[in-house]
């Protein structure tokens, strides 16, 4: 049986503390343990971080950037293997698991590119013959936790940027799928980066909280969800840190009477069930608009029943499992609690046949439910996982108000083929990421990914500028170079002259 370590100074750690069980959530069998930190280990992987960061910063652009492609080379490699991890403690099919690889390397391929994204500006003769100029600095030990459902691509999301803006950085897994993150590690150690810059610290609460309060800690990015998102970033900006805290989400797509409904079908059950529903920027709401509400759910349920689920390694499943057993009670509550508000359940994912048989894996299919009441549980909290709801409604602007009125604002999107609605729409949403005919609307790595309200606790979204700025403090240098003219002894406030 396997057993997950500690990366520590560029070498495993095997840990002294608690375990924590892994699962294989396609059999649900135990496939292995993984280290849970004391503050001591937290402590040690911060202390290498600090040891390492003076000359790391110092480390020409230039020379990061190198390390970067290296690493870039590196998961691009190996990514079928990767993959395949991923596959096996988080359960999403392999294809599903490629495509999270791909995107966390989008945010490598952007950050290969500090050199240019650290550029300052300069201003000559801002007074006579004064200089000015702004530089970025990185800001010291930075921190990530991260949440199950993207054990590759959310750590991704984080540490290429703050490492290529010479940072150290401590990584904070899930302890349900935190195989990647030492695999991770491996490929910085065989691209060249310095012991100490990249660590990681396996574990839950005692590991977070150790983060939080550290105060040699100067950043810390988190991704999970809501209710530990607000403990985080109360937590962290209590002690003098700086922080983005994501958080969880519910997100509707409105579609429009004269929306092509093939299309509306087709992206509201590829994005309802993708990764079992288990993603920030899933669909778990659709709000048909009269009169197209009965043939939306005919087209919908019709491909919701085509859906073939099974474990993520067979080629055939497009769906796989959940991520534990408990969460899969737990959504699963929710056809329940859909009877008792009085929506009807037109598929019920209780009942879908599996590949290879249930076993004793977390199996729970593609669920619809339809006449969602809005402001019901099952419309209001998200589920994370595939149930997708139909709320019906009379108009674009009843549909707009329930989108507003929701505690949450990650993702959205619409479905028409009227321009004027679209960009109304795009105007009016209160939703951090906004899809027009597009379900998933997640930013490129060269945009920055957040979203509103319950969505994100700070200011700064993740990668893109926003996360160059994230990682790095501001400085403006003004300098005049010792001349005869330079004016003698000024009591005044400096202005220009
Ligand atoms: P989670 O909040 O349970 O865990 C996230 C991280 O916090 C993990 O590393 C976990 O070990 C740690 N943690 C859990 N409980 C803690 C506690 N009491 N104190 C301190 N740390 C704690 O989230 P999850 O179940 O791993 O992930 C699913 C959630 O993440 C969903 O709500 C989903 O919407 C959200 N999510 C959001 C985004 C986004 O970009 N907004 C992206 C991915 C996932």
């Amino acid at each position: 049986m396997k057993h997950v370590s500690h990366w520590i100074d560029g070498a495993e750690v095997r840990g002294e503390g608690r375990t924590g069980e892994i699962y294989n959530p396609a059999t649900g069998e135990v496939t292995g343990q993984v280290a849970f930190a004391t503050v001591a280990e937290v402590d040690a992987a911060v202390e290498a971080a600090k040891r390492a960061f003076p000359a790391w910063r110092d480390t020409s652009l230039v020379k990061r950037s190198k390390i970067l492609f290296a690493f870039r080379e590196l998961v691009d490699k190996h990514r079928d293997e990767l993959a395949a991890l991923i596959s096996s403690e988080h359960g999403k099919v392999h294809s599903d698991a490629m495509g999270e690889v791909a995107r966390g390397l989008e945010v490598v391929e952007f950050a290969c590119g500090i050199p240019h994204l650290l550029k300052g500006g300069f201003s000559e003769n801002v007074s006579t013959r004064v200089d000015s100029y702004s530089i970025r600095q990185p800001l010291g030990v930075v921190a990530g936790i991260t949440p199950f459902n993207f054990p590759a691509m959310v750590p991704m999301w984080m540490f290429p940027i703050a490492i290529a803006c010479g940072n150290t950085f401590v990584l904070k897994p899930s302890e349900k799928d935190p195989s990647a993150s030492i695999f991770l590690a491996e490929l910085w150690r065989q691209a060249g980066l310095p012991d100490g810059v990249f660590n990681v610290v396996q574990g839950d609460k005692v590991a977070v909280d150790r983060l939080l309060e550290h105060p040699d800690v100067r950043a810390v990015s988190f991704v999970g969800s809501t209710p530990i998102a607000r403990y985080v970033y109360e937590k962290a900006t209590a002690h003098g840190k700086r922080v983005q805290a994501l958080g969880g989400a519910k997100n509707h797509m409105l579609v429009l009477p004269d929306a092509d409904l093939d299309l509306a079908a087709d992206s509201a059950v590829s994005a309802g069930f993708g990764s079992a529903g288990e993603r920030c920027m899933a669909i778990s709401v659709v709000l048909a608009v009269d009169p197209i509400g009965d043939a939306l759910v005919e087209k919908i349920v019709e491909r919701t029943r085509r859906i073939v689920v099974g474990p993520g390694d067979d080629p055939a499943s497009q769906m796989g499992p959940l991520v534990t057993a408990a969460h899969r009670d737990k959504v699963a509550s929710y056809l329940d609690i859909a009877v008792d508000e009085g929506a009807k359940i037109v598929v019920d994912g209780r009942t879908t046949p599996v590949r290879g048989g249930r076993g004793n894996g977390f199996w729970l299919g593609p669920t619809v439910i339809d006449h969602v009441t809005p402001g019901s549980r099952v419309h209001r909290e998200e589920i994370f996982g595939p149930v997708l709801s139909i709320v019906r409604v009379r108009s674009y602007e009843e549909g707009i108000r329930i989108i507003n009125s929701g505690e949450y604002g990650n993702g959205t999107a619409i479905f028409t083929n009227d321009g004027g609605a679209a960009r109304r729409f795009q105007n009016e949403v209160e939703v951090g990421m906004v899809g027009i005919n597009v379900p998933i609307p997640v930013p490129m790595a060269f945009y920055s990914f957040g979203g509103w309200k319950a969505s994100l606790f700070g200011d700064t979204h993740v990668h893109g500028t926003e996360g160059v700025h994230f990682y790095t403090r501001g400085k403006v240098v003004t300098s005049r170079w010792l001349d005869p003219s330079h004016g003698g002894v000024n009591l005044g406030f400096p202005t220009n002259s």
